[in-house]
């Protein structure tokens, strides 16, 4: 079983700020520990290689110039040698010893090696060091005059200022590793304070979103970028709900208002025929049936739109010819022009488009029965379909009632109908444009209308041929 550990942000960043602080200095000063003390013991080997050197050199210069051994210049040579650590005893080639520092410094040479352990031992607990000595020849005129024996604490010692400059070092790095974790963890409070405010401030409209307030919005703004994203999110989706509410509000009483209508004048002759008022003649039976069919016709219509608007609009697509078909929708549509004398004129020519075939069938049966509906006896529908290489023009013009600029802008909208359709009593219950409006826009095609009230309409519709 996996237990999960649920930590807020503020404290999880808090935390990674001061384990990344923890990690940097632990890294920074041991790795800059060792490479800088390997650095540090190399210089003071060589720095004790050149002393022995210079020992030896200053005792041959010496002898250089004045042939000869002077025991004061030797003596100032060692106590030097000696002020540095190092305890040195000449001789020449028989072996007489012309300066020593044990014999010149009884006693203090041993308490300068017993130092120097306990310098090294202070520093390092476990140090295996001990008394060493290096012999050097002395040479004049390139021969051989004596020897030097320089002794020293080995492998090599810290004196006290090198102790003191290694211990300086050690306290800068605790002391800047103490202050910029300090630093980390204010700095990581304050960034994650903040990061952490922005977001349960976002938290907090989801929750109030999600409880139904649809118009609640967040107005935090943010520096950070995802954070900027999330808030554009919700608000997008607490639009969208706010929409779509509306829009169920709207269909809710768009339907029971299209519905009210009808039955009001149904339950109206009815009730006149029950109390014995009217005569149920055929002529009022006539009506009544007629009500109902309105009623039928509008609920059909409603489950024509729900299919269609429902929102994965599933497209059968295939290739057939466009033309072909309007030409057959016309035909069934000849009975309906002829009776109202309607001229209606269509230069068919081959033109292939890949679409759903149904559905480009119910848009322009939608697009041809409203220009035969809304145009008066004697009139004329125009249909044109123009090439316009990756897509293709549908137009279909009347001239007959046109729309108003004002009524224009709406007639896209389910339920829309205008003023004077709704006077003329064409039976239409303002779904089919909404319907035709889905279908183009499943085929990423689109659909204009211009329109001059008394004067026509033109739809005109743009489809791509091929597959996208
Ligand atoms: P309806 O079923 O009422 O025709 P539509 O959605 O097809 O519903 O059309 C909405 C409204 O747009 C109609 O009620 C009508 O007022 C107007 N309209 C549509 N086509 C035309 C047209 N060709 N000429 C004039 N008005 C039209």
């Amino acid at each position: 079983m996996v237990i999960k550990i649920e930590i807020s942000l503020r404290r999880k960043l808090s935390l990674s700020y001061i384990l990344v602080v923890l990690i940097c200095v632990f890294l920074i000063s041991f790795l800059s520990n060792f490479f800088l003390e390997r650095q540090f013991n190399n210089y003071v080997i060589q720095t004790r290689k050149d002393k022995n050197k210079d020992i030896v050199s200053s005792l041959e210069n010496h002898y250089n110039s004045e042939g000869k051994w002077n025991y004061k210049v030797v003596e100032s040579i060692g106590i030097d040698a000696l002020e540095n650590g190092l305890i040195i005893s000449v001789k020449d080639l028989s072996g007489k010893i012309i300066w020593d520092a044990t014999i010149y410094n009884h006693g203090q040479c041993e308490n300068l090696i017993t130092h120097m352990s306990k310098n090294m031992t202070k520093r390092y607990p476990n140090w295996q060091g001990g008394y060493t000595e290096n012999q050097y020849f002395i040479t004049y005129n390139l021969n051989k005059i004596g020897v030097v024996d320089i002794g020293y604490y080995g492998p090599f010692y810290y004196d006290d200022n090198d102790l003191i400059f290694l211990n300086t070092l050690n306290n800068i790095f605790i002391s800047v590793g103490i202050i910029s974790l300090c630093l980390s963890l204010i700095l990581g409070i304050i960034i994650a304070e903040g990061l952490s405010r922005s977001i349960s401030r976002v938290m907090n409209t989801a929750e109030n979103i999600s409880k139904g307030n649809y118009k609640e919005r967040s107005s935090e703004k943010s520096n950070i970028k995802e954070i900027n994203r999330l808030i554009a999110t919700i608000n997008n989706l607490a639009h969208n709900l706010e929409e779509h509410e509306k829009l169920q509000k709207r269909l809710t009483a768009d339907v029971s208002h299209e519905l009210r209508t009808p039955l009001t004048t149904l339950q109206g002759h009815m009730e006149a025929i029950i109390d014995g008022v009217w005569e149920p003649t055929i002529e009022r039976v006539q009506s009544c049936y007629e009500e109902i069919l309105r009623i039928k016709r509008l609920v059909g219509d409603l489950e024509k739109l729900s299919k269609y608007e429902s929102e994965n609009l599933v497209l059968n697509k295939a290739n057939f010819d466009i033309s072909e078909l309007i030409k057959n929708i016309l035909m069934n549509f000849e009975n309906e022009y002829v009776n109202k004398n309607i001229e209606v004129v269509f230069k068919s020519y081959k033109q292939v488009i890949f679409a759903d075939r149904d559905k480009i069938t119910q848009m322009i049966i939608n697009l041809i029965s409203n220009a035969l509906k809304y145009t008066q006896s004697g009139g004329k529908v125009i249909l044109t379909i123009n090439d316009l290489k990756e897509y293709i023009e549908i137009n279909v013009k009347d001239n007959g009632i046109g729309i108003s600029k004002e009524n224009l802008p709406y007639i896209f909208e389910r339920f829309y109908r205008t003023e004077k359709s709704r006077n003329r009593e064409t039976g239409g219950s303002g779904i089919g444009l909404t319907i035709t409006k889905t279908i183009v826009s499943a085929h990423n095609g689109g659909i204009t209308v211009e329109s001059k009230l008394n004067e026509g309409t033109v739809f005109k519709i743009s489809l791509p041929k091929y597959d996208n």
